[in-house]
Order: structure tokens, then C-alpha cells, then sequence
């Protein structure tokens, strides 16, 4: 009982350095949208910031704004350079370097833009960019060449060329609001964006692209539930890279969205140094499950500028989900994506566990790395091979 009196007494105040804020002020989304830290002095109020990081900033700024909420950034070690929030969230000098490869716009997406923010890629699916202000910037964000522009957000009107466009093309089922961040615009806009689409006959689905249940659960209000409620069929998909960003307020705004009927996914982005091993996303993914959420992709690394500190191997990639499988429920174990550069779209990357062939059938390793027989269907291989007993 002691520990429990505790630990309550821990959250009814926010943390350093904002411990005399009353936590009223602090679980308000408004007031942490005030008192983002956009600049190196107010971020000199949480942590000090190396030589790099503050010469990496001033170079990177004007491409790519910092923007970090204060729930966020509680979660740094002010202590440790490669935190992997901070690394997250803080221009570093791997910024700044140009690498084989890089490429503006890695999905193509301006080439598979009909309309205005409208990207139709694959026959049934098309993504809706909804605006491009986030409460954080991820230093790995895919949509730099947007995000970083003030000029890139769809104004109303091409939103609504771009509900037209889905409304014309019976062939779209899906249709994903990603960003910058939806979640951003306002309960009424959101309300009337998700209304449209409802009204839609041949939309099966509308998915939600957000990281705001990991930068700025407070953002997940009973009233934002409420609108989400009112819509069958909503999917949300978030972006939680780290077991650090397993929050209380987050799990609370995950099991919020799963009470209010959204159905949710994640989707980390596989980051060297971050969460590129089999341990860090095994305790997240079993921290996401428990809190209804399916890890649904693990994506690499895009070819996006200024990530080249971020990109693993594939085979990073591959030895996780060899290290997952066995081990944690499948629910828990995600597809390991690669969108491929030029706008060839998702494939995915499996690790390979036959091996062996001959004539009795199949060999594969299991994850206790035990070979164990499939023998072939009656006509394969052709009926003239000789079967023999196994050994
Ligand atoms: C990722 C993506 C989708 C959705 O792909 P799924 O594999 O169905 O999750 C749709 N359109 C675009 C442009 C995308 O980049």
C-alpha cells in the first residue's frame, strides 16, 4: 500500500524541471502545445545541450524546425548524448551530411499525387497529407521536404479536391489520413473530414496516422473520442520507437482510443542505436500489445536527407524478428517493411527458415534452431522420385 500512495503521489506532479506547474495545466494538450521547446534556450531549461547538438540546430533549422512537447521531453536522460528520445527529437551532425542515395522526396509521392496532398499509390488505398504541423518533429521524419515547409499544408479547398477524388474512384476502399499529424487539426474539422469520408459508399475504412499517443497523449481527450466514436471503421495507426516512450498517459491514451472502438496499430521505424535490437522492441511490443495495440510494421530506414546516422542493415532488421518469433505472441511480432525508393511501395522482408531441400520434402530451422522435416504433398516432387523412409 505504501508503494502504491507513492507512486500516485509521483503523478500528481508533473516532472522536473516543471514540478511547480499545477497537473492540470500539464495533462492540458493546449498548454503543452504552448510550451513546446522550438529553440536551444529552452532547451537549455531541460538539459544542456553539447557543442553538436547546439552547431547542428543552427545549420538544420531552417530546413527542418525542432519542435519538441514537454511530455516529451521528461522523457530524455539530460545526462546521456545518445538517450533515444533525444537522439529522436534533437538535431544532431548526422543531419547535415549528404549520403549515396538520399533523395527528397523517397516515395516519389509528388509523382503519385493527382490532386493536391492526395497520394494514390496502390489501386485501393490513397493517403490524405492533412497538414503539416506536428507537436514533434522526429529528426528521422520521412516528410521533410513538407513538414519543413509552412506552405505545404492543403488548405481547405484541397481537401476538398481531394475528397472528391476518392469519392470518384470506386476503386479506393482505404483511405489514410498521415501528415505531418491529423491529429492536429481541431475535434470540429476532424469531425467533418472523417464525416465526408464516412458518407462515402465505397470506402471499407478510414485509417488515422498519429504519434501523438507518444509525443502528446494529452491530445486524446474524451471529446476527440467522442468524434472518433461517432465512425465505424477507424483505424489508428501510431508510432511509438522506444520502450522510454511507454508512458502511463500513453498507455492511457491508447486504451481511450480502443475504448472509444478504434482499432490500433504501430508502426516503428527501425533506427540505429535507437531500438535496432531484438530486446528493446521485444519489451515494446509486448508494453503495446498488453495496451491494445498490434505492432503492425517495423519499417527501414526511408532514404530520407539527413538519416544516414538512422540506417541499419536489413539484416538488423531480420535478426529481430528471428529473435521475436518464439519468444512473444505472434500478435506482437510485426512485418519488417522496406518502401522502396521511387515509389515501388511496401515490400516485406522475411527471415528465411528453410534450410534445406531433397527429395523426402522440406527442412527448416525452428527458434530453437532445431531442423525439423515437411514432407512434400503426394505430386511434388514429380511421382518417377524415389520416396524412402526418413531417418
Ligand atoms: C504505406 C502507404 C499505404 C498503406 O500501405 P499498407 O501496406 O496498406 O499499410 C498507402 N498509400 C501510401 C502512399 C503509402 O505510403
Amino acid at each position: 500500500m505504501m508503494q502504491k500512495a507513492t507512486q500516485e503521489e509521483m503523478e500528481s506532479c508533473p516532472p522536473q524541471p516543471w514540478s511547480d506547474l499545477p497537473i492540470s495545466e500539464w495533462q492540458d494538450w493546449r498548454w503543452q502545445m504552448r510550451n513546446r521547446i522550438m529553440d536551444m534556450d529552452s532547451l537549455s531549461r531541460v538539459l544542456t545541450p553539447t557543442q553538436s547538438e547546439r552547431d547542428a540546430y543552427i545549420e538544420s533549422t531552417d530546413y527542418f524546425r525542432m519542435s519538441i512537447t514537454p511530455h516529451y521531453a521528461a522523457l530524455m536522460d539530460p545526462t546521456d548524448e545518445n538517450c533515444p528520445i533525444r537522439r529522436q527529437i534533437i538535431p544532431s551532425p548526422g543531419e547535415l551530411e549528404n549520403y549515396a542515395g538520399m533523395l527528397e522526396d523517397p516515395l516519389d509521392e509528388e509523382n503519385h499525387s493527382p490532386v493536391a496532398g492526395l497520394v494514390h499509390r496502390y489501386p485501393d488505398r490513397a493517403l490524405i497529407y492533412t497538414n503539416h504541423t506536428c507537436p514533434v518533429y522526429c529528426r528521422h521524419c520521412t516528410r521533410k521536404r513538407k513538414v519543413g515547409d509552412p506552405k505545404s499544408s492543403p488548405g481547405r479547398s484541397a481537401l476538398r479536391d481531394a475528397i472528391k477524388y476518392i469519392a470518384e474512384h470506386k476503386e479506393i476502399h482505404d483511405v489514410l489520413l498521415s501528415g505531418g499529424e491529423p491529429l492536429s487539426l481541431s475535434d470540429r474539422n476532424l469531425d467533418a473530414l472523417l464525416g465526408d469520408l464516412n458518407s462515402i459508399e465505397h470506402l471499407d475504412i478510414i485509417r488515422i496516422g498519429t504519434r501523438n499517443p507518444v509525443t502528446l497523449p494529452q491530445r486524446i481527450t474524451p471529446e476527440l473520442c467522442a468524434v472518433l466514436g461517432r465512425y465505424r471503421s477507424i483505424y489508428i495507426n501510431t508510432h511509438f520507437n522506444h520502450p522510454k516512450e511507454c508512458t502511463e498517459a500513453a498507455a492511457h491514451a491508447l486504451n481511450q482510443l480502443a475504448d472509444a472502438g478504434c482499432v490500433l496499430g504501430n508502426q516503428m521505424v527501425l533506427l540505429k542505436g535507437i531500438n535496432d535490437n531484438v530486446e528493446t522492441v521485444y519489451q515494446l511490443n509486448r508494453w503495446l500489445l498488453r495496451n491494445r495495440c498490434r505492432p503492425y510494421y517495423m519499417l527501414h530506414c526511408d532514404l530520407t536527407p539527413g538519416v544516414s546516422h538512422f540506417r541499419t542493415s536489413t539484416e538488423a532488421g531480420l535478426e529481430i524478428l528471428r529473435g521475436l518469433r518464439g519468444r512473444l505472441s505472434g500478435l506482437a511480432i510485426p512485418q519488417y517493411v522496406i518502401d522502396l525508393p521511387g515509389g515501388g511501395g511496401k515490400i516485406p522482408l522475411v527471415p528465411d527458415y528453410l534450410v534445406g531441400q531433397d527429395e523426402h520434402g522440406s527442412y527448416y530451422e525452428n527458434y530453437q534452431g532445431v531442423v525439423h522435416h515437411l514432407p512434400h504433398p503426394k505430386e511434388d516432387p514429380p511421382s518417377s522420385a524415389k520416396t524412402t523412409r526418413l531417418q
